[in-house]
């Protein structure tokens, strides 16, 4: 009997190793229907991994603040729903989550307009150019995160370049062909210091807190 439940620990261990069994099932995810559940776990999953909870809130329009994630239900069905199979929609949703979530960690909400930023982030730029900036480390981030759960970037890719809102970009928002281009090449080992110190932006010393908590991708270039 003890040998049986050894095996099965083992089991479930290099299950882990070899799948890169996450732990969260959006084979139950159901649109319009309450997926919070799913959302918090991995919100719960990205606190623990970097070492800094954060708090979420539900309604219109995603958004980073300074100590807080909003989540928008019914924006995150629009991009889950095109998605084939479960594995998919949890690497979409682990993305778009991620990406605020790196949002808070470099202290982006703490940046303004006005010139209040934190001593350590340096904006160089205007600081639209540096907004821009911004946008390409948390995808760049994101993206390293689902390489390192072992899921498929893809999803995450095709929603960059079929979603019209996406495709075009913005002011603030580089296009969608180059955010998908971002998150393909972040499959390349080490993070890109670029994206953190360059003409419009400096912000390496937020940087430097999380990346340890991406061992493989040490040491930083
Ligand atoms: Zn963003």
């Amino acid at each position: 009997m003890k040998s049986l439940q050894t095996l099965f620990v083992l089991s479930v261990f290099f299950i882990h190793l070899v799948f890169g069994v996450t732990g969260v099932d959006f084979s139950t995810y159901r649109p319009g229907m309450n997926n919070r559940p799913l959302y918090q776990s991995i919100i719960k999953d990205l606190g623990e991994k970097f070492g800094t909870p954060v708090q979420t809130a539900y309604r219109k329009g995603f958004e980073a603040q300074i100590d807080r994630i909003v989540i928008d239900e019914d924006l995150m069905d629009k991009y889950l729903q095109e998605a084939a199979v479960p594995q998919e929609r949890e690497a979409i949703a682990r993305f778009i989550l991620a990406h605020e979530y790196f949002h808070v960690l470099l202290k982006h909400p703490h940046t303004s307009e006005r010139g209040e930023s934190p001593k350590e982030i340096q904006i160089r730029g205007t600081f639209t150019e540096a907004r821009r900036e911004m946008e390409k480390q948390v995808d760049h981030l994101a993206a390293k995160y689902l390489h390192d759960l072992k899921l498929p970037t893809k999803p995450v890719e095709r929603m960059f370049q079929t979603h019209p809102e996406l495709v075009h970009g913005g002011d603030c928002y580089p296009s969608g062909e180059e955010r998908a281009k971002i998150v393909s090449e972040a499959s390349k080992p080490g993070i890109e210091m670029s994206y953190f110190d360059n003409k419009a932006i400096k912000c390496t010393f937020f940087l430097n807190k999380l990346a340890a908590r991406f061992p493989r991708e040490m040491p930083l270039k």
